[in-house]
């Protein structure tokens, strides 16, 4: 039984002390796999992502800006992803979004910047990780437009309703539960798993925050994504190799990672 973090900040400097014991504390839980987003606050954890995924067999990076620091993007900032974007091991695109709870960029901002990931992550041909926090239905609407079915990708650290949950099904997306699943204030989006198809979810650790029972409140890291697992597991009636095998198929399904760690050479 393996499984696969599908969405984790490991470039975060709250990993700087020990982010080689951090990795091979989780491969000893079973942990098979990372998606490290790139998206941490300042651009240059972009290029660490991609050095973290090129100096690990089982690490591998997704790139972007978050919805927070979208009011930082500059055309400089996408001539410089899709530079790095040709990299070897870098399987996506994001934390993108909206998120109208914090609102530390400007909504239109974010608006512009999510518009303009959908479209790189098109014509790259690569699927988004996305944030969105209070916006799911304009989220929703925005994939819509810019292209029904033809956007690949997962809505990470879902918290919304069940029927915001299938207008994303519905568009072919995937959703990711996060260690929220496991707070005891969590009952409405633990009833939300069990609606949602297992060929459709993924799990994640958001790490170094959201930390899953019993650890909630201190630093996260992938070796937790087992609670995750076991919370999802007896939502949906099932066994927690169960989760974490379709969970892993999933996310090596959305991100082609066995595309990625084949072509490491000629991509
Ligand atoms: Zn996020
Ligand atoms: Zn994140």
């Amino acid at each position: 039984m393996t499984f696969i973090d599908s969405h984790c900040h490991l470039t975060d400097p709250q990993f700087d002390r020990d982010r080689e014991a951090v990795l091979e504390r989780a491969r000893a839980a079973g942990v098979a796999g990372f998606l490290v987003i790139g998206a941490t606050g300042d651009f240059s954890h972009n290029q660490q992502a991609v050095a973290l995924a090129q100096q690990h067999g089982d690490v591998f990076a997704v790139l972007g800006v978050h919805p927070h620091d979208a009011k930082t993007i500059t055309p400089d900032t996408y001539a410089r992803l899709r530079e790095l974007a040709r990299e070897p091991r870098v399987v996506g695109l994001g934390e993108t979004g909206l998120d109208f709870y914090y609102d530390h960029s400007p909504r239109e901002d974010q608006r512009l910047h999510f518009r303009t990931f959908i479209r790189l992550a098109r014509e790259l041909g690569v699927p988004l990780s996305m944030h969105v926090r209070d916006a799911y239905a304009e989220a929703a609407q925005t994939l819509r437009v810019e292209g029904e079915g033809e956007v690949h990708g997962v809505m990470h650290c879902f918290t919304g309703s069940a029927e915001e949950a299938k207008a994303l099904l519905d568009l072919g997306l995937f959703l990711s539960f996060s260690g929220i699943v496991t707070f005891k204030s969590a009952r409405a989006l633990r009833a939300v798993v069990q609606t949602v198809p297992l060929d459709r979810l993924l799990i994640e650790t958001d790490c170094p925050l959201l930390a899953p029972l019993p650890y909630r409140g201190k630093r996260n890291e992938p070796a937790y994504i087992v609670q995750v697992a076991q919370t999802v597991a007896e939502e949906k009636g099932l066994s927690l190799a169960e989760v974490a095998e379709a969970t892993r198929r999933n996310t090596e399904a959305l991100f082609r990672l066995s595309e990625a760690c084949s072509t490491d050479q000629d991509r």
